[in-house]
């Protein structure tokens, strides 16, 4: 279109869904970790659409996927076989060391069917009484806008005014040990899953202590539990490791991912599973016309390629230590803590060093200095940019963040 960025807005107001409060930023054209504004001006974009765009914004070799099978076949549905989704069956499973993936296509979607994987094998495996099965998940999770997904949530914004909420759910709180040790003991029996996010990203990457994973991997061995991990923002690279649980030598029995699976290109998400669990799905019992579609499958192995062959784990960890190193050195009385693993981070601000501005205002500012992020509660700012940010992007960014910290 030839929309101004004021027009844009205007028109997004008035039609679209009030469901966001976005920055005012207008992305017009991207490529890498830039963005420009139908004006032309530019930015870095330090949001990498919530971890989708580990890859950077069109990446040649996932645009290229895109046209070629865009050309040659697009969608079959699984009524019938095609001839890309079992490549990219292979090369998932192969990739992340699973027997079976179950495609679908938003992560809140592969939330939902690891949740009827679950209770299906609950029901069918362990002997859970029929209606009885329950899910644990941890205060702070954010697995997603759907109703099974929204009732694991404790946030009132998430859940108010939706009830009757999916029963059946457990919480803990997420990195208390003990906690999750007296639910098990005390419910264990009815439990089908364990659900959590190996670092909480929404809720402001929220690193859980060490050793916390492998026990609550441990506990789930023990109760004969299922261990669900939602890798859907941490996953691909994103934390310096192809998993997040690698960091922890966590094998989960249930694996999901999406956004960056697609590439920032098309949405893809997938649950990983082994035989023993995955087949209690059977014809019939799940679907999805769009699930394994041979264009999102063309497009995931173009993804899938590109984190291999650009090494993007590595450069993520590598990365990802300079920067918090970076703006620890920096002690900036405005900044509480740095904390993430590899390039997903956060800044914990200091609310009373900033004496009245917010996280939200910080960002503006930042906006200004050319640096896209966005606030994900009160006084926490997530700093995730691509993967494939270059050294000088990198350290021309930190250097606009400083210098947007010194002006307050
Ligand atoms: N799970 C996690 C951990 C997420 O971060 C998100 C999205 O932010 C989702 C699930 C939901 O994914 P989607 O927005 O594609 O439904």
């Amino acid at each position: 279109t030839d929309l101004s960025s004021e027009e844009a807005i205007a028109l997004d107001n008035e039609y679209g869904a009030h469901n966001y409060s976005p920055l005012d930023v207008v992305f017009s054209r991207a490529k890498g970790l830039n963005v420009w504004d139908p004006e032309g001006n530019h930015y870095y974009d330090f949001l990498s659409a919530y971890s989708a765009l580990n890859q950077g914004h069109l990446h040649p070799k996932l645009v290229a996927a895109a046209i070629n099978q865009t050309q040659t076949l697009s969608l079959s549905s699984r009524a019938f076989y095609n001839d890309i989704f079992p490549a990219f069956a292979e090369k998932i499973c192969q990739t992340f060391d699973y027997e079976a993936v179950l495609p679908m296509n938003t992560g809140a979607e592969a939330v939902e069917s690891a949740l009827k994987i679950a209770r299906k094998w609950a029901t069918d495996v362990k002997g859970v009484p029929s209606g009885s099965v329950q899910i644990i998940s941890a205060c702070g999770c954010f697995h997603g806008r759907t109703l099974g997904a929204i009732s694991m949530s404790c946030d009132p914004d998430a859940t108010e005014g939706f009830h009757p909420l999916v029963p059946g759910q457990l919480k803990v709180d997420f990195g208390d040990l003990a906690g999750l040790e007296a639910t098990l003991a005390e419910h264990g029996e009815s439990v089908g899953a364990l659900l959590l996010e190996p670092i909480q990203g929404e809720a402001g990457v929220v690193v859980p202590p060490d050793g916390y994973l492998a026990a609550a991997r441990a506990l789930c061995d023990k109760h004969n539990v299922l261990f669900i991990a939602d890798e859907i923002q941490t996953g691909i690279a994103r934390t310096g490791r192809m998993l997040a649980v690698d960091h922890d030598n966590v094998r989960p029995d249930i694996v999901l991912l999406g956004k960056a699976l697609g590439g920032g290109i098309y949405p893809i998400s997938a649950v990983l599973a082994d035989r023993d669990v995955m087949d209690v799905i059977t014809p019939g019992t799940h679907g999805s016309t769009f699930g394994g579609n041979p264009l999102g499958a063309a497009v995931a192995i173009a993804a899938l390629d590109v984190v291999a062959e650009e090494n993007l784990a590595a450069t993520a960890q590598a990365k990802g230590e300079a920067f918090r190193a970076r703006f620890a050195a920096l002690r900036s009385p405005l900044i509480k803590t740095v904390r993430g693993k590899g390039l997903l981070n956060a800044f914990v601000m200091d609310t009373e060093a900033l004496q009245g501005a917010s996280a939200t205002d910080l960002c503006h500012m930042l906006k200004d200095e050319g640096v896209l992020c966005k606030p994900t509660h009160g006084h926490i700012i997530r700093l995730a940019p691509p993967l494939t940010i270059t050294d000088e992007e990198m350290d021309d960014v930190c250097e606009r963040v400083e210098t947007t910290l010194a002006r307050l």
